[in-house]
């Protein structure tokens, strides 16, 4: 059984403009993708492509238009009130922007315990905070800090310990290197991969950057203009693309092992 599965899922978008014009954009059509337990899968596709947009059906952040949304065999998609609540605490996004995620006006220390205050975390707040900032790799030393005077790379992890503070079992991390600097990307990309060996969750690395998805994650959807165009096993996809586009993505994308 799938933890995580979609079923022909789509999402349309309709702007309006006045009273009359109306403008449609199909964001999703007909998305089939599926998470096993314990797996790190990846989803790869240039801007526009609709990932952010299955990343947020996923998470309930966006109800779709079309199509079923199955967690463990469950059908999510008919969720109201309560069931979503619980659903939201068993799967957790990371985000793009780390200067966005966190609030200026709190502590290292207030991001973290506010989930577990919230989930009702009923053992030793100071240990669990300290466990979850290990687990990022910060020192205790970081509580007291402040989001001004963190990295971004440093941001990035606290507000990773903030998501597994209510013990996830999905986690979808939505390009979330892309505005890091490259030394730091693979250490974060690292840390995912050690988090889902350690916790023993599942994770959805979605990115537009072909070279670090073929790092961490053993299989992979392309997405190209809302659809999937391409699945499997990751590196057969990146050394024998049989889709066209996935092709031109893989030759456009700049190989920083290549030495000039
Ligand atoms: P990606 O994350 O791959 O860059 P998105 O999911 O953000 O792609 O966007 C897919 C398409 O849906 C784009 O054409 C975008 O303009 C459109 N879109 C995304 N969010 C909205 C929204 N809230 N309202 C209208 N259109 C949207
Ligand atoms: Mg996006």
């Amino acid at each position: 059984m799938s933890i995580l599965r979609t079923e022909n899922l789509s999402k349309t978008f309709i702007s309006r403009h006045g009273i009359i014009a109306a403008e449609k954009t199909e964001a999703l059509k007909d998305i089939n993708i599926r998470l096993e337990e314990k797996e790190l899968i990846g989803i790869v596709g240039a801007s526009g492509s609709g990932k952010s947009t299955l990343a947020k059906l996923l998470v309930f952040l966006y109800r779709p238009t079309g199509g079923k949304i199955y967690y463990m065999d469950e059908d999510i998609t008919k969720y109201r009130g309560k069931d979503v609540k619980k659903y939201r605490k068993k799967i957790q996004m990371v985000f793009q922007d780390p200067y966005a995620s966190l609030d200026p006006n709190h502590s290292v220390e207030w991001h973290i315990k506010r989930p577990l205050i919230l989930s009702r975390y009923n053992g030793d707040l100071d240990n669990r905070i300290d466990e979850l900032l290990d687990m990022v790799t910060l020192n205790k030393s970081y509580r007291a800090k402040f989001p001004h005077q963190l990295s971004g790379g440093q941001r990035q992890r606290v507000y990773l310990a903030r998501t597994l503070a209510v013990s996830p079992e999905v986690l979808i991390a939505d390009e979330p290197v892309s505005m890091l600097d490259v030394s730091v990307r693979i250490e974060i990309l690292t840390l995912l991969q050690r988090i889902k060996e350690q916790l023993g969750i599942s994770i959805i690395y979605i990115t537009h950057d072909l070279n670090t998805v073929s790092m961490i994650t053993s299989r992979l959807y392309v997405m190209h203009q809302g659809m999937v165009v391409e699945n499997g096993d990751t590196d057969s996809i990146i050394n024998r693309p049989s889709n066209e586009y996935t092709r031109k993505l893989i030759a456009a994308a700049p190989n920083p092992y290549k030495r000039i």
